[in-house]
């Protein structure tokens, strides 16, 4: 229960629409009280008149007070509606953008915790889910609560103890029955909420991984699972519907009961009335009125456990402590930039084993350097620890001898150029994938990029209004990869850091990229990752990494005369020609 007080708090920011929908509730629950209640007496007292030969009856003040009663109750109930859910809205919407707020930070590190289609589910369905609390659990007690103290008031005035009866089964039965259904309806809620999310995260791998487990033969497998988890999750909505039927027919003997007790005591007498004639239908039928506001108790506390689940997941979310925090203050843009790493070690969380040691780099201003190494080595970690994906344990990264954590996230993006090993094509047009790195650039800088990276053939139907599928499907990897690039050329920036940008391009199209990104880099800073050894004599410097640590470094003569791991993957090359 606790963990839904952060929640509530933020319903603090709306007290006034909130309080004014109870009120409101309120105010419909009367009105529809009234209006059963003076009809259920003036009927009787109406009879009764006839049957006595009555002429002098007042009908005219009972009649225009349940016409009055009528027109309230409507009235009222359409303001309530649009009051409270205005308010719920707004709490959710305030819910929703404060979720994301949290969310966007922890990116790319803490996000990676969650799958995408479980972040989506707790950003949507369980930030819905939470509008439950207000409608129907908060209001309706509220208002049920004011009720049985209205009722017992006003028919205290007939007969106290008649009046003291009803609203002790009534208050007997608020608190009783949100306990009672409250208990039986958390596990089912919890279960709900965690088989929504497992069918949603089920669904969507499903979707993502359809060409795959086409191709593996894993469609059949992976599409039972998903149907049993929908089994359970439809099981679960069978136990909840059966829950409430149980809840409304309690309801039902419940007030059955409570009338008959209430009849057979009226019968007897109502306060100074030996025979209280019509009054008996004034009691029965507020009695009846009355437990139209307990109706909905029952109901919401089955929710309950529902809303708590949903809401120990969003706070569970929004608890995340991101990684990396990013200074407010901007720093100007340098023209160029030299990058030190001093002494750096870093380890992936709940890792054992750190990936790098003890690294120490001083890349000059207009330097190109190269990274080579192993697969698994950490050169793609290296290249993320100067974009500020993580930060390090220990040692310190500098641009231009200010450490990297002092300059603001913006400051830092806009220094960097960066194609990382895989790209992300958006779901959307050629010319929005671009705009990405260059927000104002026009339409012919877009094509002259394109052009630049060997990819104007894809201008040829549609131009940049090309609709590049989901993922980027319908590229071809070196497309994909060859897009990346003309997103860097794009976004003007003194650092360019590359990470393989010539794998899976055939030799020819891998010197001309090669080529390409000298001249691009002529006057900036470039760390290239890469495999191949092919165009590493143009480069300034090459660093060979291996388990997490600085093998060697020189430029392609010198490394070739020291013998060492360049000499031997150079050996290996050549030999694997040769076959
Ligand atoms: P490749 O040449 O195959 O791209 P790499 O040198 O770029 O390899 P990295 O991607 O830096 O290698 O990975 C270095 C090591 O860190 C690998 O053992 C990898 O499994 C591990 N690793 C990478 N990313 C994470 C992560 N987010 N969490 C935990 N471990 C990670
Ligand atoms: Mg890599």
């Amino acid at each position: 229960m606790r963990v839904l007080l952060p929640f509530l708090a933020l319903y603090r920011r709306h007290w006034f629409r909130i309080s004014l929908g109870i009120l409101l509730a309120f105010i419909t629950l009367l009105a529809s009280i009234s209006l059963l209640t003076l009809s259920g007496w003036f009927l009787a007292a109406s009879a009764l008149a006839g049957l006595a030969g009555i002429l002098t009856f007042n009908y005219m003040l009972p009649a225009g007070g349940v016409r009055g009663a009528a027109i309230i109750r409507t009235a009222a109930r359409y303001a309530e509606r649009v009051v409270s859910h205005d308010a719920t809205f707004r709490v959710l919407s305030h819910l929703r953008v404060f979720t994301f707020r949290k969310i966007l930070p922890l990116s790319p590190a803490g996000i990676a915790k969650f799958r995408q289609a479980e972040l989506l589910n707790r950003l949507v369905a369980d930030v819905d889910t939470l509008d439950h609390l207000y409608l129907r659990v908060i209001s309706p007690l509220i208002s049920a609560l004011a009720i049985i103290a209205v009722i017992t008031f006003g028919l205290s005035w007939f007969d106290p103890y008649l009046a003291m009866t009803l609203g002790g089964i009534m208050l007997a039965l608020l608190l009783l029955l949100p306990i009672l259904f409250y208990r039986a309806g958390k596990p089912i809620g919890r279960g709900l909420t965690a088989l929504r999310s497992q069918y949603r995260t089920q669904l969507t791998t499903w979707l993502q991984g359809h060409a795959e487990l086409v191709v593996f033969g894993a469609l059949n497998r992976f599409r039972s699972d998903l149907n049993q988890i929908e089994h359970h999750w439809l099981q679960r909505q069978k136990q909840q519907a059966n829950l409430g039927a149980l809840s409304q027919a309690l309801m039902v003997l419940a007030t059955g009961l409570t009338l008959t007790l209430i009849l057979w005591l009226a019968a007897g007498g109502i306060g100074t009335y030996s025979q209280p004639g019509a009054l008996i239908a004034l009691f029965v039928f507020a009695a009846l009125a009355a437990f139209e506001a307990l109706g909905p108790v029952a109901g919401a506390f089955q929710h309950l456990g529902h809303v708590i689940a949903s809401a120990e997941r969003v706070a569970n979310l929004i608890a995340q402590k991101p990684e990396v925090t990013f200074t407010q203050h901007d720093l100007v843009k340098p023209a160029q930039v030299a990058i030190e790493i001093d002494n750096i070690s870093f380890t992936y969380p709940e890792q054992p084993q750190p990936v790098l040691r003890n690294i120490n780099l001083r890349i000059t201003q207009g330097e190109h350097i190269a990274l080579l190494g192993r697969t698994g080595c950490g050169k793609s970690t290296l290249l993320q620890l100067l974009t500020r994906a993580w930060d390090v344990q220990q040692g310190e990264i500098r641009f231009n001898s200010t450490p990297i954590a002092d300059y603001s996230e913006t400051s830092l993006r806009s220094m960097m150029s960066v194609v990382s090993q895989r790209v992300h094509i958006f779901s959307s047009t050629l010319r929005d994938n671009l705009l990405l790195a260059s927000p104002t650039a026009s339409d012919e800088h877009l094509a002259h990029a394109l052009k630049c990276v060997g990819l104007d053939s894809l201008l040829i139907n549609d131009g940049l209004n090309m609709w590049m599928g989901d993922g980027g499907r319908q590229l071809s990897g070196g497309e994909q990869r060859r897009l990346g690039l003309a997103r860097a050329l794009l976004h003007t920036a003194p650092v360019i850091l590359l990470d393989e940008p010539t794998e899976g391009l055939d030799a020819e199209t891998e010197q001309h990229i090669l080529a390409l990104i000298r001249e691009h880099c002529r006057d900036k800073t470039l760390v290239l990752i890469t495999h191949r050894l092919s165009g590493l004599e143009h480069l300034d410097r090459i660093c060979i990494l291996d388990g997490g640590e600085l093998l060697e470094e020189g430029n392609h003569a010198t490394l070739l005369a020291n013998e060492g791991r360049y000499y031997q993957f150079h050996q290996r090359a050549k030999a694997l020609e040769t076959v």
